[in-house]
């Protein structure tokens, strides 16, 4: 079958749903190719699952609390087979939801991999047959085919897992390796740690979590310690032997571990395999495709937005980038996506959230004299009780000069969700005294964000 479109885009994921909807919303017709399931890696295997096992794995530390206020609990166990089961069962559900709203916009789904024949046209194979199942065209592609996680090139590298392999697992194993310092890697470790899994964690450098602020970092690396999170710095896997489920892990520091499972978190990549964009004439610069502030690529018809540009790889970021492709090539806007406030967040426990510049890139940037640190550290209430559990940390990067809050940084209970609300008054170029006038909403950890002194 043959079809011709305005605009097929390739991968139906965050950014490519964005990207077809709004497109379609405008009266485009809108064909997206898809090989896996309809949701990409967020829903799929990334953000909502996470998200899912992290508030899953959290509810141990209320448990451990839950005695000092009284609760009694006998016999507590946790069937990682049954969440694991629940939490497919839900991104199954969400999968369902993301074909429906396509249909709804009236983007007409392909299911299959897409790989290009020539600057116009998208042959759509079955990867499994080799068979071609369908042959489209378009007058406009759009390229939003992700990344993938790595694995490192050592010998017995086939027996770890990465994140996508995590999500798939029937249980979890009684120990595991995590290989990785990333966020993704201390995720993963604080999930499994809360769900009575032995973690080991090996960090080739000195720090866990390089370009956040460092005192967050520190913070959470002790956090983690005293969760019994084997934490080692300075030490990276040179070898896997044994077989799946009893792995021996050898390191640079000729020490062996001994565990069921290991993840390699160890970063991710653009997804070209199989694409064929060499029939394309897209060019592929550092392993990603590169765009200018328009998501276009070097050639006139041809776009890409989210993680296959290795720009900023979240999610809204993607998504955004869907959204003003689409407006600017079939609505009338033409606002390009601002990439200077975007906040993020590490759904570790405790949770890490950001916005703005650290206090290490404002000292690069503008110089230590002429930035000014205020910080809150504190236990929160809800730890009072207990006597256990970090402190948090709330921190305000100020520029001297003109009083502007240029970063908002915490760790602690919700940071996430605070950080998120901040990050508005930030847009809005707010001033250390917009903070101080503002009224305190007590007793929450939130309010030390305006009452800093
Ligand atoms: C474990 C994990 C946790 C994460 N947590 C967060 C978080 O908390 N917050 C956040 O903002 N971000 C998070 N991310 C990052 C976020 O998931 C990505 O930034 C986002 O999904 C990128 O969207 P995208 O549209 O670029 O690609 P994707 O969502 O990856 O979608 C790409 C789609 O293209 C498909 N595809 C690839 N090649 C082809 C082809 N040739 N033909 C057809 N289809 C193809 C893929 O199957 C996929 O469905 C997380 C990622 C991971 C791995």
């Amino acid at each position: 079958m043959k079809s011709s479109f305005d605009l097929i885009v390739l991968g139906a994921g965050s950014g490519g749903l964005a990207a077809a909807k709004k497109a379609a919303s405008y009266g485009a017709s809108v064909a997206i190719v898809e090989g896996d399931l309809v949701g990409g890696t967020c829903v799929i295997r990334g953000c909502v699952p996470k998200k899912l096992l992290v508030c899953g794995s959290s509810l141990s530390e209320s448990f451990l609390s839950a005695p000092s206020y009284g609760f009694d609990f006998d016999n507590l166990k946790i069937k990682s087979e049954f969440l694991l089961a629940n939490v497919r069962r839900e991104v199954q559900r969400l999968n369902e939801l993301h074909e429906n709203f396509l249909n709804k916009a009236r983007v007409k789904l392909f299911k299959g991999w897409g790989e290009f024949k020539n600057s116009n046209c998208v042959v759509i194979k079955n990867r499994k047959n080799g068979e071609t199942i369908n042959e489209l065209y378009g007058e406009k592609i759009l390229i939003a085919v992700g990344g993938r996680p790595k694995r490192p090139n050592i010998e017995g590298a086939f027996l770890g897992w990465t994140s996508d392999d995590m999500f798939l697992l029937k249980s979890f194993p009684k120990k595991i390796t995590i290989v990785g310092a990333g966020y993704i890697a201390c995720e993963f470790a604080c999930i499994l740690q809360g769900l009575g899994v032995e973690v080991t964690q090996l960090v080739r450098g000195d720090r866990i979590l390089k370009g956040f602020d460092f005192e967050l970092a520190s913070s959470l690396t002790e956090a983690m310690k005293n969760k019994a999170i084997n934490l080692n710095f300075g030490e990276n896997v040179s070898s896997i032997k044994g077989t799946p489920g009893s792995l021996i892990i050898s390191t640079n520091k000729d020490r062996e571990f001994h565990s069921n499972g290991l993840l390699f978190a160890t970063g991710r990549e653009p997804f070209l395999e199989g694409l064929k964009l060499e029939k394309s004439g897209v060019e592929i610069f550092k392993n990603k495709i590169k765009v200018d502030s328009e998501s276009k690529t070097n050639i006139s018809n041809i776009f890409a937005i989210g993680d296959v540009t290795n720009r900023i790889n979240l999610t809204p970021v993607a998504i955004d980038e869907g959204r003003k492709f689409a407006d600017r090539n079939y609505g009338e806007s033409d606002h390009n996506v601002n990439y200077d406030l975007v906040p993020y967040a590490v759904f570790s426990q405790p949770e890490i959230a950001s916005v703005g510049i650290t206090e290490d890139k404002a000292i690069q940037s503008i110089g230590g004299d002429n930035i000014k640190v205020y910080r809150s550290i504190f236990r929160p209430l809800s730890k009072s009780l207990p006597k256990t559990g970090s402190k948090c940390i709330l921190k305000l990067i100020v520029d001297k000069n003109n009083n502007k809050v240029l970063g908002c940084h915490m760790i602690g209970d919700n940071a996430s969700e605070i950080i998120q609300m901040a990050s508005i008054s930030l847009m809005l170029g707010a001033k250390k005294s917009d903070f101080d006038n503002t009224m305190a909403l007590h007793p929450t950890i939130a309010e030390e964000f305006v009452t800093m002194i």
